[in-house]
């Protein structure tokens, strides 16, 4: 793609018809899962489009003046206007094609999209998900000298990338940051050669052939296969959370907490996950209520007795949510006192919700083994009841669910693996 400055913006972005814009920066990995999309993209439409990409730590300048706060940034010109939405982040080449589409004349865009010549890709292993477990298993696979692929429907690092400060992982002092400690963990994977196929749409995937289909065009063949897609939160099912999700009701407090400094913000939940983001949230938030449906917490007990004296806390025990409304710039949590079945209205700012997870298994938990609760059964080595695919972390059938037990269970499938492919 073609490298400009912001000297050159002006000729070769504003005074040219369809332009996309690649605001980037060096040491960021979201920006080198960006670039082959792009210029596959590039190979794709580069009769109808020109595409350039901007280094934004040294043109600063140019970024601040359009608003460009991260990267990677893209951004869509035609005839000097910006159009489209922008995209950044961990952007999907479909997300991408999905503004394309609103630039190229629709007959060109069907023609090119429907010339698209499928690839075929061989790997020795192929894991789905690249967390703690998924990247643990990458890393000892490359170690081990197995070609092996990690394909994310995100940016790498699973849910610990979204924890505030973990404390519990052995061999740092002090806690550290999520996203510092995953990004290192997919740092690591990715210096010793392992491939990245991550913010991927998985459209497919066969496991009993060992083929997962990615962005609609590429296929991964695979001697073996490790699903290591962790867990989602789970949604409370009551009217007005799928309406107002990202809009007043939040799964993320890192992501989150932030926009909430001196506001008066709900937690729904009552397990570690709610007291521990709760105590988080209460460094930005005045005043945080906990409703939670049982007479006591469940999170561990040094987790509650900082929550019992942190005097921006508030708890409503046997109480659940019953509807999430909005009011003007506020959100109302209608909640039910389970004991008098009296309903009360809570006025606030925000609604953060947790109330536990469920198993990212949508595209191929029918062909799987499972526990009673959806989670994949396994044996002590990691293998599923399917021949060569092995479950590891969040997603398999265990009782404690944690960052080391996900890297514990990716070290034993990723031996297990070397051992077969090496007899
Ligand atoms: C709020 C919160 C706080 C936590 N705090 C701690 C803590 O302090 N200490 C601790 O030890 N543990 C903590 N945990 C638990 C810990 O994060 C998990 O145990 C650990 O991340 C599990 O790793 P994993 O690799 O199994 O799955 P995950 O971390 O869930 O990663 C799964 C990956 O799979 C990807 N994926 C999903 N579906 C697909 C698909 N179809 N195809 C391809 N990829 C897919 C996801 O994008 C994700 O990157 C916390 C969890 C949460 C939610």
């Amino acid at each position: 793609m073609k490298e400009i400055t912001a000297n050159e913006f002006e000729t070769e972005v504003l005074n040219c018809e369809k332009v996309i814009v690649d605001f980037y920066s060096t040491e960021c990995p979201p920006c080198e899962a960006l670039a082959p999309k792009l210029d596959g993209l590039q190979e794709l439409f580069g009769e109808e489009l020109k595409f350039v990409k901007i280094f934004r730590q040294r043109n600063r300048d140019l970024a601040d003046q359009l608003f460009v706060k991260s990267s990677p940034t893209l951004l869509f010109y035609e005839n000097g206007q910006e159009v489209c939405g922008r995209l950044s982040g961990g952007v999907k080449r479909s997300e991408i094609l999905r503004e394309i589409k609103h630039l190229v004349e629709p007959e060109n865009f069907k023609a090119i999209v429907n010339g698209i010549e499928p690839t075929i890709t061989e790997t020795d292993v192929a894991i789905l998900g690249a967390g703690p477990g998924g990247l643990t298993a990458g890393l000892y696979l490359c170690q081990a000298r197995i070609n092996t692929t990690l394909i994310d429907i995100a940016l790498p690092g699973g849910n610990v990338s979204t924890t505030h400060m973990v404390s519990n992982y052995p061999g740092f002092i002090d806690p550290q940051p999520g996203y510092l400690l995953s990004h290192n963990m997919s740092e690591q994977t990715k210096k010793c050669g392992t491939s990245y196929k991550v913010a991927v749409d998985v459209t497919q995937v066969d496991l009993e052939k060992k083929e997962i289909v990615i962005d609609e065009l590429e296929t991964i063949k695979a001697k073996k296969i490790i699903i290591a897609t962790g867990t989602s939160p789970n949604r409370i099912g009551i009217p007005g959370e799928m309406e107002y999700k990202g809009n007043g009701i939040s799964y993320c407090a890192t992501c989150d907490a932030k926009y909430f400094v001196d506001k008066e913000v709900v937690v729904i939940g009552g397990g570690n996950s709610a007291i521990e983001e709760a105590e988080f949230i209460a460094k930005f938030a005045s005043k945080i209520t906990i409703v939670h449906q049982f007479d006591k917490l469940q999170a561990n007990k040094i987790a509650q007795e900082k929550a019992f004296v942190n005097p921006k806390i508030s708890f409503m025990l046997e109480h659940e949510p019953r509807a999430f409304k909005k009011a003007g710039d506020k959100m109302i949590v209608e909640v039910e006192d389970l004991k008098t079945k009296e309903l009360k209205t809570l006025t606030t700012d925000g609604i953060f919700v947790f109330i536990g997870l469920k198993p990212n298994l949508e595209l191929f938990k029918n062909k799987l083994e499972l526990d009673p609760w959806g989670y994949i059964k396994t044996d002590e080595d990691k293998r599923t009841n399917i021949d060569g695919v092995y479950a590891v972390g969040d997603v398999t059938s265990k009782k404690y669910r944690q960052i080391t037990t996900a890297i514990a269970d990716g070290t034993i499938a990723a031996i297990s693996i070397t051992r077969e492919i090496d007899k």
